[in-house]
């Protein structure tokens, strides 16, 4: 079985090679059995299910033993009815309680798969900003569907298999050794005859399977690069169709040949193994045969019965020459899940945090240094502070660390060293939840669900009436527009409904930041540049969100650094000059060349200003 072949997901497929260690530790298993634990009683029924089909599927075998010993020899009608009604019997059996075994077998595994999906789900929605911005594009994805949709192949395919092979082998072979101990060794000799080609073949179908797992999901990923709607715009302008197509044409032919071989490997494998299977009947009857002819302490019935268990013998024992790839392979899968468990949140409430409450939004940062990471230091010494009904903006070259410093408000991240208080309370000393509360967020790029406009208002504030929905999509200048649609405030907006143009999300965004009325308002200003019509309906979408709050404006346009109280410029992660326009400007220095450069020729919004 292989782990993680969904082949859907874009993220790299994990694949462990047969014979690499996952060390299967305590910790791992009892951390795995935590999983299991909920459904003790179920997996009791379910391994009492597999012994008892275990043991009906030996049934068969004894019934034709007795029938050739006993009710041919007696010429006995009834006995001949009755042997052959049991064995039917048996099977009709077998058959009603493996219907059941499969169905618990597949609920267990479905509502494990059920909950750690659950408490993925939760634990991942807790992890910091940090560590979203480091996950692979499809990642989560694919945690969440193949690997921990792998679980369900794990359960039924080796935890379930292991249990199953390992009672069928049990029960055959205590029969055999019972019934004939000398045939019993005979047919114990004859079983490494069939493992060595499974063992060997499954080797190289193995490798094959993985090399072609690697170069579909390398196809995968180009079909995702080409065909998408970024990567098909970057191809036509590049016109890399040709080399695209090439690229494409040649991982093809290596996943094509490599699934030929593949598919040839399993002719092979499927030959020797049926000639093994084969074989196995001739030696039987040939050795029991002779012990018959020699000592006379089997019966006719017996032989037969042993070539019909030993064909019982062949699935276990295939199963247990690559049982320990099997294990490891699961408990690498459970490792791989578990490791995501336990990466530790990076912002948590400390000890005795304390609620942020009547907030006034005195915002201060003094002495702050931040990093991302080791190497480089994204925010030095920055002092500033923020009044509340009053506009903080912070201009500087991109890359300077503005977006950094308004990150460190709502406890995206925490600063290395320094603090952030506001209303004079360290950041980290109040509950992320209260804080939070406090601040709305308006980005560049605003995010809505894939849900009705109404829904996306509503996130801000489920309990929203009516009125307050309408009222503050006016004051946002986004109403008539969505009166204006057919579906009104049930229009889809996002991938699945309406396309809406960036200026328009970005007033739902304002309306939804609106209706939570925050005390401290973020705004990140479009950088693009607007028609002058979206541009003034967003301008004056702005003024009810930033009035009477703490704002914080990362400003792009000349309007809001004229009406903004007090400017910082930030560059290389430090604030070089602080003041009002007219002060800077005054100043000479860095500011007035970003003026220039940036917001002089701004004549849209000097008017708006
Ligand atoms: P600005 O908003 O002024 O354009 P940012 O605050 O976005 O600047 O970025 C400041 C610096 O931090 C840049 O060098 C940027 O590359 C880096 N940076 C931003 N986000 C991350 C991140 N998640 N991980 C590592 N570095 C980052």
């Amino acid at each position: 079985m292989v782990v993680g072949a969904g082949g859907l997901g874009r993220g790299r497929f994990h694949y462990n090679e047969p014979g690499q260690k996952t060390k299967i530790s305590w910790p791992l298993l009892k951390r795995v059995a935590k999983y299991f634990k909920p459904y003790w009683k179920l997996l009791i029924l379910l391994a009492l299910s597999i012994i008892i089909t275990s043991v009906l599927g030996l049934l068969p075998a004894i019934f034709t033993k007795n029938i050739i010993d006993t009710a041919l020899p007696q010429k006995n009608t009834g006995l001949l009815f009755i042997l052959i009604a049991s064995s039917f019997g048996a099977v009709l059996l077998s058959g009603f309680v493996t219907v059941g075994q499969n169905y618990l077998n597949s609920w267990i595994a479905k509502y494990i798969i059920y909950d750690m999906r659950n408490s993925m789900f939760d634990h991942l929605q807790n992890m910091g900003i940090g560590f979203f911005s480091n996950v692979k594009s499809g990642e989560i994805t694919s945690l969440m569907n193949n690997d921990i949709g792998g679980i369900e192949n794990i359960f039924s395919s080796t935890f379930v298999q292991i249990l199953h092979n390992v009672l069928i082998f049990t029960v055959t072979a205590i029969t055999m050794f019972y019934t004939n101990w000398k045939l019993a060794l005979v047919s114990m000799v004859i079983l490494p005859l069939f493992i060595i080609p499974t063992r060997k073949v499954g080797k190289v179908r193995w490798h094959l399977a993985s090399q072609t797992q690697e170069k579909l999901a390398d196809l995968n990923n180009l079909i995702y690069e080409t065909l998408s709607i970024s990567g098909t715009m970057l191809v036509k302008i590049f016109t890399s169709e040709k080399h695209q197509l090439e690229k494409f044409k040649n991982i093809n032919k290596d996943a094509t040949k490599l699934q030929i071989k593949e598919s040839l490997a399993g002719r092979w494998f499927f030959m020797a193994v049926s000639t093994v299977v084969a074989i196995g009947p001739m030696i039987i009857y040939l050795f029991g045969g002779l012990i018959l002819i020699r000592y006379s302490d089997i019966t006719v019935g017996s032989i037969v019965m042993f070539v019909a268990l030993l064909s019982r013998l062949y699935g276990p024992v295939a199963s247990f020459a690559n049982i320990s790839v099997d294990i490891t392979r699961s408990m690498a899968l459970f490792e791989r899940i578990f490791n995501y468990f336990e990466m530790k949140k990076e912002i948590r409430n400390k000890p005795g945090a304390f609620k942020l409450k009547n907030v006034k939004g005195f915002i201060k940062f003094s002495n702050v240094y931040f990093s991302y990471n080791e190497k480089m230091q994204t925010l030095k010494n920055i002092n500033l502070e923020a009044k509340p009904g009053q506009i903080t903006a912070f201009v500087g070259p991109s890359g300077s660390g503005k977006t950094t410093i308004t990150y460190l408000v709502p406890r995206f991240y925490d600063v290395k060293s320094g603090a952030v208080t506001i209303d004079g309370y360290d950041l980290r000393d109040v509950t992320i939840k209260s804080l939070r509360k406090q601040i709305g967020v308006v980005t560049q790029d605003t995010y809505l669900l894939n849900d009705s406009i109404r829904n996306n208002l509503l996130f801000a504030k489920p309990e929203a009436t009516e009125e307050e929905l309408f009222s503050v999509c006016r004051n946002a200048n986004i109403y008539d527009l969505i009166d204006s649609l057919p579906e009104g405030f049930e229009t889809i907006v996002g991938d699945r409904g309406i396309k809406l143009s960036g200026g328009e999300k970005q007033r739902i965004s304002i309306a939804r930041v609106l209706l939570k009325n925050p005390q401290i308002v973020i705004l990140d200003e479009a950088t693009s540049a607007l028609d002058s019509v979206s541009e003034s309906l967003i301008q004056s979408a702005i003024k009810p969100l930033l009035k009477g709050r703490t704002s914080l404006v990362i400003a792009h346009r000349l309007s809001t650094v004229m009406a903004a109280d007090s400017i910082y410029v930030v560059k290389k992660g430090r604030i070089i000059e602080q003041g009002t326009n007219e002060e800077l400007l005054l100043l000479n220095g860095e500011y007035k060349s970003l003026y220039d450069k940036q917001f002089k020729n701004d004549k849209n919004n000097l008017e708006l200003g």
